[in-house]
């Protein structure tokens, strides 16, 4: 049994939502002058919405608030604050999912109380309906048992994340000697899923790059944790 519920999203479903999410937002007879996509986990669904509703005018804003692997380090807040008249459109804020809804909850008073849009509507494709505290207007999926979603944007971060706490809890555990083999495996097993590879590769180069691991001397393929 996997740690961590996952789920290794593939672009195509991602296409496949967003189409969704468009006829949603279609069929309610409501429709948007401008998106605003919430950076960074908006941007492609955003994009992808701005193609499939004919919308030619995207801008973003970004909010800072989760850390790293799936745990919640700092408060929501707007990361570079500036100001626009949005006061004669209707504005679609999207994100790719609703979790916490905080990130949603800044970005939307932040636009409200700034851009003073005549309107504003929230969009996204995974709302986390137990514990968000907020409703997006649209969505796709209702999830009544919280996951997270392996988006393919944030494969080499998540990975890199991912592998970072295995070594930690492993550490406290008293392995601290890895091969590459070995943390691929133990990955596969504590998240379920298989992002391939080259994910492996390059998320395993970037512990080597930040530190967390370093080469044993005079062995090739083992590895310390730092
Ligand atoms: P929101 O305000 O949209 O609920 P949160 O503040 O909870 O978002 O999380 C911020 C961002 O972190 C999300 O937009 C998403 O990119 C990422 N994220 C949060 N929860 C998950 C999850 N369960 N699966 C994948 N990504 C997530």
């Amino acid at each position: 049994m996997p740690k961590v519920n996952t789920k290794l999203v593939a672009w195509e479903e991602v296409v496949e939502w967003c189409r969704k999410l468009a006829e949603v937002i279609e069929g309610s007879g409501w429709r948007p002058d401008i998106i605003v996509a919430i950076a960074r986990g908006g941007y492609v669904p955003a994009r992808l919405l701005c193609d499939f509703l004919d919308i030619h005018d995207l801008i973003s804003i970004q909010i800072l608030h989760w850390g790293k692997a799936a745990e919640i380090t700092a408060k929501a807040h707007v990361k570079y604050p500036y100001t626009i008249d949005l006061s004669e459109k209707r504005v679609l804020l999207v994100d790719d999912i609703v979790d916490t809804g905080d990130s949603i909850i800044v970005a939307k008073e932040y636009i409200e109380n700034h851009w003073k849009p005549q309107e504003i509507r929230v969009a996204a494709m995974q709302w986390i309906s137990p514990v968000a505290k907020i409703k997006p207007d649209y969505f796709v999926d209702e999830v009544k048992e919280w996951i997270w979603y392996q988006y393919p944007w944030t494969r080499a971060e998540d990975t890199t994340n991912f592998f970072e706490k295995i070594v930690s809890e492993k550490k406290k555990e008293g392995k601290v000697e890895w091969t590459f083999e070995e943390l691929v495996k133990e990955f596969k097993s504590w998240y379920g899923i298989d992002v391939g590879e080259a994910y492996y590769k390059l998320s395993f180069n970037r512990l080597l790059k930040t530190g967390v691991l370093k080469k044993k001397c005079g062995c090739k393929n083992t590895y310390i944790a730092v």
